[in-house]
Parts: C-alpha cells; structure tokens; sequence
C-alpha cells in the first residue's frame, strides 16, 4: 500500500535530513552548545568598534600591492637595482617596512619598525648563502611589568611558483600569503590607535617556503633572548579561494596535541595526567575560538586537533619548537590549482595564485578574529602562576591553588568532561589563591584563568599535581 510505503521512507528522510543537519554542525565548528554562558568572554565595546576599522578594501590594497613586485620568492633580487624597479623580495620587504613606518607615523610613532636580518644557507632548497630579512614591528604595552609580556601574529611575505628555485618567473603569492602578510599588516593598522598594558608584535617573514627559515631565526632569537611570548597566531592561506566548495563561514585553527618541544619529564607527565588535548596551543586555539563567538565575526574559528594539516607544516610549528604557544590560521578548503603554481590555463582551467581568486572580505574576517584575540589578550591580566591540583589526601572534591598574577581582579575555574573539546563550566571564585569544587579531578579536566576587573580574560592554565 502505498500509505505505508511512503510513512517509513518520509522517516528515513527526516533522519537523514536532521543527521544531516547533526554533521554540518560540527563540520561548521559549532559544536560549542554545550559551552555554558559563564565561560564566555565577555565582549569589549573597544574591541568591538576596533573590529569595524578592519578594512577589506585596505587588504586589498596590500594583497596587489605585494602581488605587483612579481616575485617574492626568498631566492629572488634584492639588490638596490631590483628593489628601485619595484621587483622581487627586496622591494617586496622595503615596501612592508615603508608601510609599517607609515602606520606608526599615524599613531605618533607607537610602533617600533625593526628588521631581524641574518645569512642563511647553503641548505636544501638555499643553494647558496643568502639574506633573510624578516619585518615587524613592536606595539610596546604601556604598563612597565605586563609590557614583558607578548602576543604575536605572523604572515609570510615570500612567495614561490611551481619551482622553488626560480628567482625570475612570476610567484604572485596572492593567497600563500600575501594573505596572512595583510592580516599582520592590517592588525598592526588598526590595533596601534589603541593602548594595550602588554606587547603586541606584527611579525612577517621570508623564508617560508624554503624551509620555515625565517621563522625559525625569529623564533630561535626570542627564546635566547628570554622573550615572554605567550601566543603566536600564524595567518597562511587565509584568502578565502573562491572554489565551489569553499566555506566563507569557517576558518580552520591548527593546534599541535603533545607539545614538540616537551622534554622526557614533560611527557611521562602528559602520560600521566592525560595532558595530550591541554598544550598551550591547544588552550590558545580555544581561546579563538571563545573570542570569534564573542565578537561575531561573521565567521567561525573550526578548531583542527592537529598541529597542522596532514603531513604538512608551517611557521608556528618553529615557535612550537621553541616552546611557544602558537597557531595557524588556514582557509577552510585550500585549492591547489592556485598555490605554487605557475601562471597558465591548461585544458580550460586556470592556475597560478593570483588575487582575482581570493576574497578580500574572508581576509577582512580572518583579521577581524585575529585582532579580537591580539587585543583580548593583551588587555587581560597574565595568567595564574603556578597552578596546582592538591592530591595530599584521596577525596572525590577538587581543591585547586595558584599563584596570583599581575592585573587580576578574581580568578575563573574553567572545567569540561575528559572527551569535551571545548571548556564547559566556568566558575568565579574571586579574588584567591585557593579554591575547592565539588567535582571529582578523576571526572573532568580542570583550568585556572584570572580575570581582570574589565571582565578580560587570560588563557587558562592547567593544573600539576601538588602531592
Ligand atoms: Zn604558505
């Protein structure tokens, strides 16, 4: 009978239909229903209105701009002759400068431009020694102590087409990443009208696409220099491709599990406890992810539990290796017709990566999140020193002791079950050093985040420990 034909394939549908709708959540990054409204940050009207100045059509300026010097390969001229004739990475790198020093010119000279230059090479892909030279500049916090403390986002400027060692084809590098280089640059714009207690650097390198070798330096100087770096954002492919599959609603956050630069100790500890899901770059990623729902930014972080994508690597991975806590932002559906491709069109279809296949408005997005979490974080207080979970006596509640920190008004305890990504619970338990819930460590995974008396939030810490 036909009634009863149709009444069990109308069910399937309907399942299909709302397990279709279950997967598109949580392909879309929404999986954060369960985040209670405690744990959120709450938004700064500051931030909000700094959001606004963020300009897709400045982005689009910058994007051709560093398109128009034809190849910014790291190989390439930067003789003065090249870089007065406007072609290759030498001019690629005065322009970035230039337009830095501009900027800071606008903000009665808040900005310190500065280069890191240094000889690299002979290597794989360097096949004979050259100069480096990364750009960027330092927005200086303005109280004494938490000025120490630094929030970075970084782009690489250098640039490559189908074969790395061709110093005079074009590379217009439109997407890889010119991209994440005007997200620094735009960042840097519009972040330097306001005033922050901490330090914030907008940082662009060369020598990604030879080996990570800018960052590598940079990241190598920070650590013996004793920098404080406490986040590293890393903006690569953020141009939104303009392909049939592409999400303009997502932006994915790469995250490394088991920190690479862990010690023995650190892992038996990370066995331990069942650390592998808490690093640093973990927290940092889901404390994007906390910032893009509370500033709304028209898109959504989509937190990747990996330190990159498969088999793949980036300039956060050599903060990482420095100890650092860093992520890469990347679009969500990457097209390969337009990265490290010489320019062509073969059997009707075009290659080569150029800015007529990247959405300036995405990019606008993606700078809108990172700005939110460069400006959330430097106006929080530092986190919680010295966190500690007492495990004197065997007792199902969890007494949780900490350190105070600098510019901290009360502190949160933040929780979520073992198998949650993200934090659930959040509790105020004000201005202590001590606090004990009534839930048991064995059950759920536990954080410690001060809070200042603005509402901002640090990244949380998790807790060792205390026998
Ligand atoms: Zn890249």
């Amino acid at each position: 009978m036909p009634a009863k034909k149709t009444a069990p394939r109308f069910s399937i549908t309907a399942w299909m239909l709302t397990a279709g709708i279950a997967i598109a959540l949580i392909f879309s990054g929404i999986t954060a229903a369960q985040v209670a409204p405690e744990v959120r940050l709450p938004a700064d009207p500051k931030i909000a209105a700094a959001l606004k100045e963020v300009s897709a059509d400045r982005i689009r300026a910058t994007i051709e701009k560093l398109v128009s010097f034809g190849t910014r390969l790291t190989l390439s001229a930067q003789d003065p002759a090249s870089i007065a004739a406007g072609r290759g990475i030498g001019a690629a790198r005065e322009w970035i400068k230039s337009e830095l020093e501009r900027y800071s010119k606008d903000c009665g000279g808040c900005l310190e431009v500065k280069t890191d230059a240094f000889l690299e090479g002979p290597a794989d892909r360097i096949p004979q020694a050259i100069q480096i030279t990364n750009v960027y500049a330092v927005l200086k916090g303005t109280d004494p102590e938490s000025a120490k403390r630094i929030v970075l986002v970084t782009g690489h400027y250098d640039s490559r087409n189908g074969d790395t060692f061709d110093t005079k084809g074009d590379a217009p590098g439109a997407n890889d990443d010119a991209s994440g280089t005007a997200v620094s640059l735009e960042c840097a714009r519009v972040l330097s009208k306001l005033k922050f207690p901490a330090t914030i650097i907008f940082l662009t390198v060369a020598g990604e696409e030879q080996g990570l070798n800018g960052s590598q330096h940079f990241a190598k100087v920070a650590k013996e220099q004793g920098w404080d770096v406490e986040a590293v954002l890393n903006n690569d492919i953020v141009g939104g491709n303009k392909g049939p599959e592409q999400d303009f609603g997502v932006v994915r956050v790469f995250s490394e599990g088991i920190p690479v630069a862990a010690d023995e100790k650190q892992l038996r500890q990370i066995r331990g406890l069942s650390g592998e899901n808490d690093s640093n770059s973990r927290e940092l990623a889901r404390y994007v992810a906390d910032v893009g729902r509370t500033y709304q930014t028209e898109l959504k972080p989509l937190l990747i539990f990996r330190l990159d994508r498969y088999l793949r690597g980036g300039d956060h991975y050599s903060f990482n290796e420095q100890g650092f806590a860093a992520v890469r932002f990347t679009e969500y559906r990457e097209d390969y017709n337009h990265q490290h491709q010489n320019i062509r069109t073969e059997n009707g279809t075009e290659y080569g990566d150029l800015p007529k296949f990247v959405n300036f408005e995405y990019v606008a997005n993606v700078a809108r999140v990172n700005a939110a979490t460069l400006a959330s974080w430097a106006l929080g207080p530092a986190p919680p020193g010295n966190v500690r979970l007492d495990t004197h006596e065997l007792q199902n509640d969890s007494a949780l002791l900490w350190e105070a920190s600098q510019r901290a008004g009360s502190y949160e305890v933040v929780w979520r079950a073992t198998s949650s990504p993200e934090w659930e619970h959040a509790q105020n338990v004000g201005n202590v050093s001590r606090a004990t819930l009534k839930i048991s460590k064995d059950n759920v995974i536990f954080g410690v985040r001060a809070v200042d008396n603005e509402g901002h939030r640090s990244l949380p810490v998790i807790p060792v420990p205390e026998r």
